[in-house]
């Protein structure tokens, strides 16, 4: 159906569109009520140095379980939890989360290890991030350089002048930085010399052909070469294989995520698997 508004446009009401709109606020509201209910949950993905094979820290991910929908996955909920405003509070909680973590880390003897927690281009803009982090710092009594804050080049790009001034007063503070899904974005090679980073993490789409594919070979290559040389760490993320782990350890990577090396678990099950790992995965 399509009806004219007052300028001689037309303006469509699909059904289609009607129910997206639906679906949009049933997931709002049941996203308030599980935030409020402890419905959500922070799980944990290794990342393991590719010298060694060794559990260096985790990327915190989080999960929602529904008791009427089930499951439903970040890609479907965090973009409508970015447009609600949502993710403050669970951005947040999220936080929250992590650095309760690292307290019982500390405890367990696992104080070693690092936390990578991603963040909304909402809370990056916000204001209220960097004293929000100096109270769960005082709180949980935390060394900041064992939480690493994970923003994409689309969210670092929005405002670059306050990203600029954001990033140096975190990196200050003793946080750790990085550029998430990294060649995804645009203008990836100008702002690495402007911002105060310290890793990048490469995108799982060039590392998923990176053995058949001479492009994207020549892209990660390129890429770990260049940051290498302006002193910048290299995580590669959604590596699957043992022959995309050598590919990446001899183009130097300094570490890797991916289901090959664990899936994303719940985090009473992350310290067990650490500590099983005393012997490091066998390398290809
Ligand atoms: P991301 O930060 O790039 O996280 C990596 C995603 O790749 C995760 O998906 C992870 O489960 C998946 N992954 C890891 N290894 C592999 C692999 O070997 N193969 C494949 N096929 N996939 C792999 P997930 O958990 O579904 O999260 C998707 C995105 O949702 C994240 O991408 C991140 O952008 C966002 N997200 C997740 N948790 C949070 C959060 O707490 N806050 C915010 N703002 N965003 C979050
Ligand atoms: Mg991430
Ligand atoms: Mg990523
Ligand atoms: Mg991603």
């Amino acid at each position: 159906a399509a009806k004219r508004d007052g300028r001689g446009n037309f303006r469509f009401f699909s059904p289609a569109m009607n129910a997206a709109t639906h679906e949009h606020l049933m997931l709002e509201t049941k996203m308030w009520a599980a935030l409020e209910r402890g419905g959500f949950e922070v799980h944990l993905q290794a990342q393991v140095s590719l010298e060694t094979g060794r559990v260096i820290g985790a990327e915190a991910l989080l999960r929602w379980h529904d008791p009427e929908l089930g499951s439903i996955e970040p890609s479907r909920f965090i973009p409508i939890a970015e447009e609600s405003g949502l993710i403050l509070p669970l951005g947040d909680w999220v936080l929250a989360r992590a650095m309760a973590l690292l307290a019982e880390w500390q405890h367990e003897g696992l104080g070693g290890l690092r936390l990578a927690v991603n963040l909304s281009a909402r809370q990056f803009g916000g204001g209220a991030l960097l004293s929000r982090l100096d109270q769960l710092l005082a709180q949980h009594q935390i060394d900041p350089s064992r939480l690493e804050l994970e923003i994409t080049e689309t969210a670092a790009m929005r405002d670059p002048e306050n990203t600029r001034a954001l990033l140096r007063q975190l990196r200050a503070r003793g946080f750790k930085l990085a550029i998430d899904d990294f060649g995804t974005g645009y203008s990836s090679l100008a702002y690495l010399k402007l911002f105060a980073i310290d890793r990048i993490k490469i995108d799982r789409g060039f590392v998923k052909d990176i053995e058949h594919d001479p492009n994207d070979a020549a892209i990660v290559g390129a890429t770990i070469g260049l940051a290498h040389s302006l002193g910048l760490s290299v995580v590669a993320e959604g590596v699957e294989t043992q022959a995309q782990w050598g590919f990446l350890r001899d183009k130097r990577s300094d570490e890797a995520q991916g289901y090959l090396f664990g899936r994303p678990m719940p985090a009473r099950e992350f310290g067990e698997f650490v500590r099983a790992q005393a012997q490091p995965v066998p390398g290809p």
